[in-house]
């Protein structure tokens, strides 16, 4: 006779371990299903976004930001500090303490819920029953009389042209940690990693190469905030290639030679790592049994409808595995619905208003719809912008470059889109998150009293913009 819980979550990640508190906390008996360890052998609950995702990326973002700041930034404000050096095996240590001391702390969140954590592989058979194949090959099945929820994440991508090695051609994972600067890192994909990771190791002193098969830079983005951004990456010395397309990488005396097609011809370039950031897929395979009707579509994806209910009653599968942005907020989010849904109640995810961010210096985020798509929609859009380098804040913080831009409609004033480039854009958006959850109009941001001096006047002002009341900027003339 297998064990039995109410609910058996599949998955520990952002999507899997916030779905079991959420069931916990509703009162189901709850396992979760964890197979991830660590190079150690340490079983790990938070997915990749605690390990080798979100957490340790924005980790090292910080103390390269810092080192940068330190050597470029600081002269500027009278501040002289010289020979300043950073140790990467200490970033990189500070880094992995961050990540233990969160992966424990969830580890600790399901003792204090009464989750109990099974360790190994999961597979769903069908029947609410799940099959768990412990590390040591041991076999169970548990059995759910409430519900199943799957979490099996993503992988990143590999592509035929690269092989990863984890030494000189890697994922996002080993340039996580690389054990010294590279002098000279390829970065194949201008995406979100991509950026952020060469982010990373240019501000410690790598020379970055993106080599990008598409035309555009940052195609999914407003197309004003993905100009903005490629002109500050540029000035900053990131050099991006687009349209280049990777025939072929290898490693020759230790060195990685790449070689692609851009409109000149056939291209190489020599590095010294390559970072492969062409995107994620998720983890469904070999994860169901024969006596489901749980359905894995053509591209991987377990298919579900807006509500995560996959096609077996009250099997539900959640965040990267299925349709939508990779992101872990959109996963915790779809975990809350799906335990929510569970114990009777409505469970709901508003798919128009997910933030998006690129934690880069500068940041990007934005909500909503962008110029490009409302006008391809047909949707009749009035738009207010304004400039950091009109904000005293930003002034004050030698970080006045980008913008604030609210896109609302023309005759309702709802606001439809919001795009942050600039200092704490991650952080500010959130105040058009909330507008836009609560369906405010742009009048009411300008009419809501922002605190002086602060980057979030920005907001305000580009709220009044949309009707020509700007107070520190010329608006531009009514037609
Ligand atoms: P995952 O986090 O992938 O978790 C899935 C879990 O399920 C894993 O722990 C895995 O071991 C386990 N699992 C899989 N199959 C089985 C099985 N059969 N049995 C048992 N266990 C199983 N997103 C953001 O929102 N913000 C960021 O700043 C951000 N930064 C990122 C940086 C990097 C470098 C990367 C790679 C990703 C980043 N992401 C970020 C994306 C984010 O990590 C994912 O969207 C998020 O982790 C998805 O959550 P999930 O629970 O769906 O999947
Ligand atoms: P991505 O989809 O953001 O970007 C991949 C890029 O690689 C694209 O621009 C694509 O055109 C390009 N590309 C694809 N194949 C290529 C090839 N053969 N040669 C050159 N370029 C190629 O994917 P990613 O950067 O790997 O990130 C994966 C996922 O992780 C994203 O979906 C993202 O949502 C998530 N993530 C989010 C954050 C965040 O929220 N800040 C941070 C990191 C990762």
């Amino acid at each position: 006779m297998s064990q039995q819980y109410d609910v058996i979550v599949v998955g520990g990640g952002p999507g899997g371990y916030v779905a079991a508190i959420r069931a916990a906390q509703l009162g189901f008996k709850t396992a979760c299903v964890e197979m991830w360890q660590d190079d150690a052998g340490k079983d790990r609950l938070g997915g990749t976004c605690l390990n080798v995702g979100c957490i340790p990326s924005k980790a090292l973002l910080e103390s390269s930001e810092l080192f940068h700041k330190s050597q470029h930034e600081l002269a500027t404000h009278g501040i002289s500090a010289e020979n300043v050096s950073i140790d990467i095996a200490k970033m990189i240590s500070r880094k992995n303490e961050i990540v233990d001391q969160l992966t424990g702390g969830i580890a600790q969140l399901f003792q204090a819920n009464g989750i109990e954590w099974i360790k190994g592989r999961g597979r769903y058979l069908g029947d609410k029953v799940v099959e768990v194949t412990a590390h040591d090959d041991k076999v169970s099945e548990y059995k759910a009389t409430k519900g199943v929820i799957l979490a099996f994440g993503s992988l990143p991508i590999d592509i035929p042209v690269a092989k990863m090695d984890g030494e000189h051609i890697v994922s996002s994972t080993g340039a996580l940690d690389f054990a010294e600067v590279p002098k000279r890192l390829g970065v194949i994909g201008a995406g979100v990693i991509g950026l952020e990771m060469g982010s990373v190791w240019q501000a410690v002193g790598s020379e970055v190469t993106v080599l990008e098969a598409m035309p555009d830079f940052l195609p999914f983005a407003d197309k004003q905030l993905a100009k903005e951004a490629q002109r500050t990456f540029k000035k900053q010395g990131l050099d991006i290639k687009l349209g280049a397309k990777v025939t072929n990488a290898e490693v020759k005396d230790g060195e990685v030679v790449v070689s692609y097609e851009d409109k000149n011809g056939e291209q190489s370039a020599h590095f010294d790592k390559l970072l492969v950031a062409v995107g994620r897929k998720p983890n469904t395979q070999d994860v169901l049994g024969e006596n489901t009707k749980v359905v894995i579509g053509d591209r991987g994806f377990i298919e579900v409808d807006e509500h995560c209910q996959t096609a077996e009653q009250g099997v539900f599968a959640i965040g990267d595995c299925v349709r939508g942005p990779m992101l872990a907020h959109k996963a915790s989010e779809e975990g809350v619905m799906a335990a929510e849904i569970l114990a009777g109640q409505a469970g709901h995810v508003r798919y128009d208003v997910i933030p998006s961010v690129i934690y880069t210096h500068p940041e990007m985020a934005w909500v909503g719809q962008s110029e490009e798509q409302l006008k391809e929609a047909s949707v009749d859009y009035v738009k207010g912008d304004f400039p950091f380098a009109a904000n005293g804040r930003a002034k004050a913080m030698n970080a006045a470059g980008g913008f604030v831009k609210i896109l609302a409609d023309a005759e309702s004033d709802e606001i439809l889109g919001a795009h942050i480039i600039g200092p704490n854009a991650s952080e500010m958006i959130h105040e058009l998150i909330v507008a836009m959850e609560f369906y405010a109009a742009s009048e009411d941001v300008a009419r809501i009293i922002h605190a002086h001096p602060t980057l979030s006047e920005s907001i305000h002002e580009a709220a009044l913009a949309i009707s020509g009341g700007a107070i520190h900027k010329v608006n531009p003339k009514k037609k």
